[in-house]
């Protein structure tokens, strides 16, 4: 079994795609991304970046023939965060297994939310029609999901019992729920090996830092936070984006400071940002902490 542990960008703007020459460096496509943790591919949020995965999972399946068994986890279920989805090509396989985790949203089971965003007329093929097979499970408060290294499929374990997991080659993957974004989010804690990854998407900061948050990705080695806007753009005058549930980039450099983590991607990126303005930002912050940098579209993080 292998030990790797990597993270692939595979779509990192916010809230809608920006396809064109004016984000080319740094991508276009809404959230997604692949983390590799030993033989375990685990997909976070299925924005447009999903659809390039999807076709690169399936050439490697045509190429060692190997069965497709991947983990999605929703943070939340809002449209740039759910609309490549009905285009993952993997799931039209029938060698392919997958099991999908995310929230309840109001009185809805995930399972229901994703069906009725690919329902006809608004999409041609439905949920059950699918070739794969597939488990999609609500993760609630008090749960966590564990890869046992004796195990194929992923467990819900009840968190109080996580202390009774020894082997540190177990992956772990925790949650938070948070409230800081409209109709609430889930921030994702990714363990193994004693390594770890946090991915903060869609999450407002607060005075002083998100607490919660901060103490969640104590130690972490890679903070994925959402960094959407300027504190001009947070704070304007006439138009201002308080309340709208994104961070301002300065309030992720805040997160990471206090938690301490090693690397800081700045991810969830404005629409209307070019990559001039990124960089810019890019630069700006990298003169208040060391290991920050954007979140680009096929960049790769090794972090074993
Ligand atoms: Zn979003
Ligand atoms: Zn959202």
């Amino acid at each position: 079994m292998s030990n790797s542990f990597s993270v692939t960008f595979w779509g990192v703007r916010g809230s809608f795609p920006t396809p064109g020459a004016q984000t080319a460096r740094i991508g276009g496509n809404t959230p997604c991304v692949l983390v590799q943790a030993g033989n375990h591919q685990i997909i976070l949020d299925a924005g447009t970046g999903i659809i390039g995965l999807g076709r690169a999972l399936v050439a490697e399946h045509r190429k060692t023939g190997a069965p497709m068994n991947l983990t999605l986890l929703f943070t939340h279920t809002h449209h740039d965060h759910t609309q490549g989805f009905p285009f993952f090509i993997p799931t039209h396989f029938s060698a392919t297994h997958i099991n999908i985790f995310g929230p309840r949203s109001l009185s809805q089971d995930l399972e229901e939310v994703i069906a009725r965003s690919m329902l006809p007329p608004v999409f041609p093929i439905t949920l059950d029609e699918l070739a794969c097979e597939r488990r999609i499970s609500n993760l609630n408060e008090g749960e966590m999901v564990i890869f046992d290294p004796d195990q194929d499929q992923p467990q819900i374990l009840r968190a109080h019992r996580e202390s009774k997991i020894e082997a540190p080659e177990t992956i772990r993957v925790r949650f938070l729920r948070s409230f800081s974004h409209p109709q609430g989010v889930l921030i994702y804690r990714i363990d193994y090996n004693n390594q770890a990854l946090i991915f903060a998407t869609d999450t407002e900061g607060y005075i002083g830092g998100d607490q919660r948050v901060i103490n969640f990705s104590k130690g972490a080695n890679l903070l994925i936070h959402d960094a959407q806007y300027t504190d001009e753009e947070y704070a304007h005058s006439t138009a201002p984006k308080q309340g709208w549930g994104h961070s301002t980039w300065k309030m992720a450099l805040e997160v990471a400071r206090a938690a301490n983590v090693k690397q800081l991607a700045l991810f969830h990126h404005e629409p209307m940002h070019d990559d001039d303005a990124l960089e810019k930002i890019e630069k700006q912050a990298q003169k208040e902490f060391a290991a920050v940098f954007l979140a680009r579209e096929g960049m790769q993080i090794n972090l074993a």
